[in-house]
């Protein structure tokens, strides 16, 4: 393992802006020392004796204790703050190496004089994700456990951070860790007939490295791929799309949704010209749901655009709301919206019912309602509550959905089915009796795929893309 910097770092790692509590964090071998530069366990006067009295009172830092005290500025003894100090010794903290805590009283000036007092006395300013990319480079995280740091950090809702935690508790590493054990037992067996075939008896055991790779690696490869198939909308968010002819109330239901005014509501048709998208939890459930540009048939080279973008979306949602106008009822172009999303999962929303009066006379197709239809009124907010919890309950029922051990994330699926084809290869080159070096070179390169998931093959830039996506102070 590489290891990392030796300078020591630091950063504010709460959020900027207005708080109650602010932490600064120090990192690196220095970070004792500038702790013991900078900390007293009481205020200093700013008297002639100032500088004798700040002596007397400062302590030893105490490793694994919160200490109350202040940070003084050895320049200026009359800036200070009142703080809680943690010092953990490496290797047991988040970095593995020695870190310093600081928490002060949050707001944007006070940790700002906090950290500057900390960069002039010996760490520098960390960059993003830092503390995150010594963690992995001392080795106490690999890349699959450092990359669901962001998911945790990142996660909206109760489902997204469960599957995050899972995967910081290494679930995915783990799990690769079990395959490249064998595969490096099939490498040396394969090795041991390239190099040395006159000591071995009798030819390569085919079939016995077929049915290791079949059940100890292919098969959980799969499980983990069918993972990120129900997983991925868990983590990243059921795509709702919002579907119907200019002017049925489709911006009117988005806002109703967000519960505030997202999107412009007029009465001239055509007035979404592009998507708005927006996240939200559905009763725990992360989603994204898109307000689009209406379908109709136009002139309009920018309405075009708009509506070519609909088409698109429509076929990348996970469910339609497929909205009609109960003021016109269904007309022909309605019909044609439809065709087009036959196959898709969809809900069928009459809008407007607060215009319906005695009988509802909305001609809806037989075929279209097959699985009910709902009455809505975004305007007024009418059946809204029971919108959603239809909504909910057709996405928990459609079966891509139930929540799965490990999920990777997209980096790492593209890697599973990089060492997948590569071992698909391994069986047909078995098959084809083909020579073990040959075969030892898929090995080798399912190994490298799975080594890049855990961190131990990746290469240096694929490392920076992964960290520049955390923030400061992480
Ligand atoms: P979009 O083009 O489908 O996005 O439709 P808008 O949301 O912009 O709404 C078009 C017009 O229909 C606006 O004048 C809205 O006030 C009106 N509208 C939307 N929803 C309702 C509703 O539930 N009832 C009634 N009566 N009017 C509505």
């Amino acid at each position: 393992m590489i290891s990392a910097d030796k300078d020591t770092i630091a950063a504010v790692s709460t959020p900027i802006g207005f708080g109650g509590i602010g932490i600064v964090r120090i990192s690196g071998c220095g970070s004792a020392a500038i702790a013991r530069k900078v900390f007293r366990t009481s205020a200093p006067r700013v008297t002639a004796e100032t500088h004798q009295t700040s002596k007397r009172i400062s302590k030893e830092i105490i490793p694994r204790r919160l200490q109350y005290g202040y940070i003084v500025d050895p320049e200026n003894p009359a800036v200070f703050n009142e703080v809680l100090m943690a010092y953990m010794p490496s290797p047991n903290s988040y970095t593995r190496e020695d870190v310093i805590e600081i928490q002060s009283h949050g707001g944007m000036a006070a940790l700002k004089t906090l950290l500057e007092i900390v960069l002039r006395s010996g760490a520098r300013l960390a960059d993003p994700g830092e503390f995150t990319r010594r963690a992995y480079l001392n080795g106490r995280i690999d890349l699959s456990q450092a990359e669901a740091v962001i998911d945790i950090i990142q996660a909206k809702t109760d489902a997204s951070l469960r599957i995050a935690n899972r995967n910081l508790e290494g679930e995915i590493g783990e799990a690769v860790r079990e395959m490249k054990k064998i595969l490096l037992e099939i490498q040396v067996v394969l090795e041991a007939h390239i190099e040395f075939p006159e000591d071995i008896e009798g030819k390569l055991d085919e079939q016995e490295i077929r049915s290791k790779l079949s059940r100890e690696v292919l098969g959980p490869i799969s499980a983990v791929l069918e993972g990120y198939k129900h997983g991925h909308l868990l983590r990243e968010g059921v795509r709702i799309v919002i579907l119907g002819r200019p002017n049925v109330g489709k911006s009117c239901m988005l806002n109703r949704i967000l519960q505030r005014e997202r999107a412009i509501v007029t009465s001239y048709p055509g007035t979404t010209r592009d998507s708005i998208e927006e996240s939200i939890s559905l009763f725990g459930l992360p989603a994204v749901i898109v307000d689009t540009a209406g379908w109709r048939n136009t002139n309009d080279p920018v309405e075009k655009i708009g509506i070519d973008r609909t088409k698109a979306l429509s076929q990348n949602a996970d469910l339609i709301l497929f909205m009609v106008d109960a003021g016109t009822g269904v007309v022909p172009e309605d019909e044609d919206i439809f065709m087009q999303i036959q196959n898709k999962e969809k809900i069928l929303i009459v809008n407007k019912a607060d215009l319906l009066t005695g009988e509802p006379n909305i001609n809806i197709p037989e075929r279209w309602s097959h699985s009910g239809v709902l009455f809505t009124s975004a305007m007024f907010g009418h059946g809204i509550e029971n919108m959603k919890e239809w909504i909910y309950k057709t996405l928990m029922s459609s079966g891509n959905l139930h929540e799965v051990e490990v999920v990777p994330n997209l980096r790492q699926k593209n890697l599973l089915e990089r060492a997948q084809r590569a071992l698909e290869g391994v069986l047909k080159n078995l098959s084809d009796q083909l020579h073990p070096e040959l075969i030892a070179i898929d090995i080798k390169e399912a190994m490298d795929a799975l080594g890049e998931i855990t961190g131990d093959t990746v290469k240096p830039d694929i490392i920076d893309e992964i960290f520049s996506r955390f923030c400061i102070g992480k």
